[in-house]
């Protein structure tokens, strides 16, 4: 394997200088190919996914399949403008001057991806490196390993391995990649493995973009729609039973509303996730992707119970179905665990605040956040959480929403990741933006010149000038 890594590693960047002269017509042709490939293996992936991760074809086609039909749709429709070089004004010292930006490929870049949205998150940052003209070698994640394989296979449908290859492995895999010097890495997953990867980037300095994860806070102000704030974080926290980067990870709520939230938040969850005789409707409901990842979770919840925290709405998980029912944690004491790590599964702990200014010290003792999700009607209040805190996206009275256009950036802030994609973020980031000057012949550039014992007049008519 390695071998093999090493002759596609060298092979693509040889091809890379042919890539780079690429133009926007052969790009769209290259992205309207992936989009058949996908069209023709579809009902496998869903099949993948169900299998991966027990995901409905119906919240696989929304959150995975047509997700990345409507980046690549929208990559084809504005490539030729995303390519063009940008015009920009003169500078004093050099006023016959034409200036411009320039978007040239980064050159073979490596994508490393999670399990969570195992299609999603690797097809999109793909999308973006072909848009920007690429070579790419991609290592989706092995715990995911059925959607790993397939897209491998949409993959070698469409491209010829010098321009883009898909390798699965594990970590060990991951590291020998690591070690090439590419000219771009992209990696989706964990915090604690993005500082591994950032360490390997940095001896090659390779430049990077790390899509990382975290605790996402949501706030619940005293002037929010509870109806409305219940059902929204229902639906993000419990969409793939809580394995999603940007879900509400844990709730701070105005002390007054948390009994009337609870309840509502109980009946949302009753209604999409559970049948009318009140059993948890599998076929709507995730699994955990494995049994290392079930007895994480498992162990934040006893650990939180056994230092005193309550859980008024859940229960026990099954092992066997790996699935944790929907739950929330109440009256949690400062050192729990599930306070201080990302929860990444279907429990919700529930954090009373008296005024909004405690709640935003609070978001503030922890790492900057993917999102940060506010319910409120208040736009006073809205403002100063968002001007208050930092976080790498945010949705006011929604959860999640903001991944999904394209003409916002998605990425995170510090210890939430590095970097930004999506649409035009997207091309940007797989793109070196490279300064042009073109020079008339009738420049006046003599002016600044030496010797500089007669150019005093020339400096105090700059200064005037600037
Ligand atoms: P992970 O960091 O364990 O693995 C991600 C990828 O890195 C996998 O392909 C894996 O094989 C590889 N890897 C694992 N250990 C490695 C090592 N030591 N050296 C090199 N590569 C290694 O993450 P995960 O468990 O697959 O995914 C969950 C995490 O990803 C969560 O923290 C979640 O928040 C985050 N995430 C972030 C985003 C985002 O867009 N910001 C999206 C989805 C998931």
């Amino acid at each position: 394997m390695i071998q093999t890594i090493n002759s596609v590693f060298k092979a693509q960047q040889a091809y890379k200088y042919t890539l780079r002269n690429s133009n926007a017509t052969q790009r769209i042709n290259k992205l309207s190919a992936l989009k058949s490939s996908i069209q023709l293996y579809e009902k496998e992936i869903y099949a993948a996914l169900q299998s991966d991760l027990r995901k409905s074809e119906f919240e696989s086609a929304l959150t995975e399949v047509v997700f990345i039909y409507s980046e690549i749709d929208y990559a084809i429709k504005n490539l030729s403008s995303w390519m063009r070089p940008v015009k920009v004004g003169k500078t004093i010292t050099a006023l016959m001057a034409k200036n411009r930006i320039y978007y040239e490929p980064k050159g073979v870049c490596l994508i490393i991806s999670p399990w969570n949205y195992p299609f999603q998150l690797m097809m999109a940052p793909l999308i973006s490196a072909i848009a920007a003209g690429n070579c790419a070698i991609l290592k989706p994640s092995e715990l995911s390993s059925e959607t790993s394989s397939i897209l491998c296979r949409v993959i070698e449908e469409c491209f010829e391995e010098s321009e883009i290859c898909c390798f699965e492995g594990d970590a060990a895999l991951s590291t020998h990649l690591l070690s090439l010097p590419f000219d771009h890495i992209f990696f989706t997953g964990s915090t604690a493995v993005g500082k591994i990867v950032m360490e390997a980037a940095a001896k090659n300095l390779t430049s990077l973009t790390l899509e990382l994860g975290g605790k996402s806070p949501t706030l619940i102000d005293e002037t929010a729609n509870l109806d409305i704030a219940a059902s929204k974080i229902a639906w993000g926290k419990l969409t793939n039973a809580g394995q999603t980067c940007i879900a509400p990870d844990y709730i701070l709520i105005q002390e007054s509303l948390q009994t009337a939230f609870l309840e509502k938040y109980k009946a949302a969850v009753q209604q999409m996730f559970f049948t009318e005789t009140g059993e948890l409707n599998l076929s709507s409901y995730a699994k955990i992707i494995n049994e290392k990842h079930f007895n994480r979770i498992q162990g934040l919840v006893d650990d939180a119970l056994s230092k005193g925290a309550k859980l008024p709405y859940g229960g026990p998980a099954n092992k066997s179905t790996q699935t944790i029912l929907p739950s929330v944690l109440t009256d949690l004491p400062e050192n729990a665990n599930i306070m201080k790590e990302e929860i990444f599964g279907p429990v919700l702990p529930i954090i009373p605040y008296k005024t909004i200014e405690e709640a935003i010290t609070f978001v503030n003792k922890m790492d900057k956040p993917l999102a940060l999700y506010i319910f409120s009607q208040d736009k006073k209040q809205i403002q100063q959480v968002i001007k208050s805190t930092s976080a790498g996206g945010t949705c006011v009275n929604d959860v999640l929403i903001h991944i999904s256009n394209p003409k916002l950036p998605f990425g995170g802030v510090n210890g939430s990741g590095l970097g930004s994609c999506h649409g035009q973020f997207g091309f940007k980031t797989f793109s070196h933006e490279r300064a042009v000057v073109f020079q008339s012949t009738l420049d006046m550039s003599k002016l600044i010149y030496p010797p500089y014992e007669k150019k005093g007049w020339v400096l105090k008519w700059l200064r005037k000038l600037m």
